[in-house]
């Protein structure tokens, strides 16, 4: 009853012009990115994985240029997408408050299945609401997005790197990240008395390994196996730039 009532008394809003105030002066201030939704309204349903990552590709390019055209993300869009919701891609990323998927992708309302956990952490759950994308809502696209200069992947290192024993759910966390800790170190070159070209960075190394470790467990799920096979599904790793605002994909 409330939602009827208030979606009529917009329609009346939108009728007599003279009481629109406020909402007159809120549609004006987002001219650039109404136009744009108009445009995404009429924007061709996504083909398959490739053509979702396409279109994660470019609105990343305008995030990174300071092009966005902030798509999807007006009340009508609201409007359109309450009726039911067709994602397309799934993105499994990390909590940190830099890294908000929608907006570093341009993208807005029902466009993508977010999941986020601290450094991407995949357990049961996780598992569960990225199958639940693939399953009922036809996500041809899963993309797993690490981000330079982690915290979680460096509270990790220095539990690994102190022994630390870390407890409750935190500690959680940090068990779920080791493994990466571990595969990256011994990526390591050995001494050889040379100051090597670039030095390593443990971070960099285990946010990379993370992200591909978890593609590759991901992949190798008997949910997710056979349609990669059949191509019906891609799952891809990117690694999200703090500076450059650019997603690189590695995976
Ligand atoms: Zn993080």
């Amino acid at each position: 009853m409330v939602h009827g009532s208030k979606i009529s008394r917009r329609q009346f809003l939108s009728l007599s012009g003279a009481t629109l105030g406020g909402l007159v002066l809120t549609a004006c201030t987002r001219t650039t990115g109404s136009q744009a939704v108009e445009k995404v309204t009429a924007e061709p349903a996504v083909r398959d994985a490739n053509d979702a990552l396409q279109r994660l590709q470019s609105g990343n390019l305008r995030y990174a240029t300071n092009k966005t055209i902030d798509l999807n993300q007006t009340p009508r869009r609201r409007v359109e997408v309450a009726r039911g919701q067709h994602p397309f891609a799934t993105v499994l990323g990390c909590v940190d408050s830099r890294v908000p998927p929608e907006l570093i992708f341009d993208r807005g309302l029902g466009d993508l299945f977010v999941i986020r956990t601290a450094g991407q952490v995949l357990d049961q759950a996780v598992l569960g609401s990225i199958e639940f994308g693939f399953m009922e809502l036809g996500i041809h696209l899963i993309v797993v997005l690490g981000h330079e200069n982690c915290g979680a992947v460096k509270a990790t290192i220095e539990a690994v790197e102190k022994k630390l024993q870390v407890e409750g759910s935190v500690g959680y966390l940090v068990r779920s990240l080791t493994p990466a800790v571990e595969k990256a170190m011994q990526a390591e070159p050995a001494e050889t008395g040379e100051e090597p070209d670039v030095p390593f960075d443990l971070v960099a190394e285990t946010v990379d390994t993370n992200i591909r470790m978890i593609v590759d467990q991901l992949a190798a799920s008997a949910e997710f196996s056979e349609a990669i096979v059949a191509g019906t599904l891609r799952i891809v790793g990117g690694r999200y730039d703090l500076d450059t605002g650019l997603v690189e994909f590695i995976a």
